[in-house]
């Protein structure tokens, strides 16, 4: 079995489903992947984040986002935020404007920006996390870019049931890859402690050292 690509403890018997598709499990931090064999190519990846309908007009998709800066943003103090991974629309960084919080982007597809190390307060990472082959990387670039005791707040939904995964349609985007729990945030000893986990789909930490 491989080791898990958060706390690099072997991982279960793959699942394999009706489709073929199989997912490792971490049985130690409940980190859950799809094989890469059946990951997109960077350019079909790209394809499909080019037709994402993310826009401020999907009303729904706001209300989300609103729920998520009361949740995630608004109760930590903060005055340099960055948000990582905002895809082609950034559509936070205008709601935070709305409230007078100002918001520096990067996406490594569309504003791949030179970032300084331990420049921010916060950075938000909503929808992101589902689409990495490698988390752990993705943390520690965003942990060196936060500054000591910066908060950290991901949006992905955290994984269902190990009975209902195989009906879970969060899974079933092409591009979601990676499925966490609450849990697994908290094994990742890369000094960012889990603060708050809103059981569904937020969680926030800060960098300790
Ligand atoms: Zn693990």
């Amino acid at each position: 079995m491989p080791n898990c690509l958060i706390c690099k403890s072997p991982t279960t018997n793959p699942t394999v489903l009706k489709n073929g598709k199989t997912y490792h499990h971490c049985p130690n931090c409940d980190f859950t992947y799809l094989d890469p064999q059946f990951h997109l190519s960077p350019e079909d990846e790209k394809l499909r984040y080019d037709q994402h309908q993310n826009t401020s007009d999907n009303s729904e998709y706001m209300e989300i986002f609103k729920r998520f800066i009361e949740t995630a943003i608004t109760p930590y103090t903060a005055t340099k935020i960055l948000d990582y991974g905002c895809g082609p629309n950034p559509v936070l960084t205008k709601l935070l404007k709305k409230q007078n919080l100002e918001a520096e982007i990067y996406d490594p597809y569309y504003f791949p920006t030179k970032l300084q190390s331990e420049s921010y307060d916060l950075i938000t990472s909503t929808e992101v996390f589902e689409h990495l082959r490698n988390p752990l990387e993705t943390l520690s670039h965003i942990n060196q870019l936060l500054k000591p005791n910066g908060y950290l707040a991901i949006m992905t939904k955290f994984l269902p049931p190990n009975d209902q995964f195989a009906s879970w349609r969060y899974k079933d985007d092409t591009t979601h890859i990676s499925f966490y729990s609450p849990k697994t945030f908290t094994q990742m000893s890369l000094g960012l402690e889990l603060l708050y986990h809103n059981d569904l789909d937020i969680v926030v930490l800060r960098k300790i050292n």
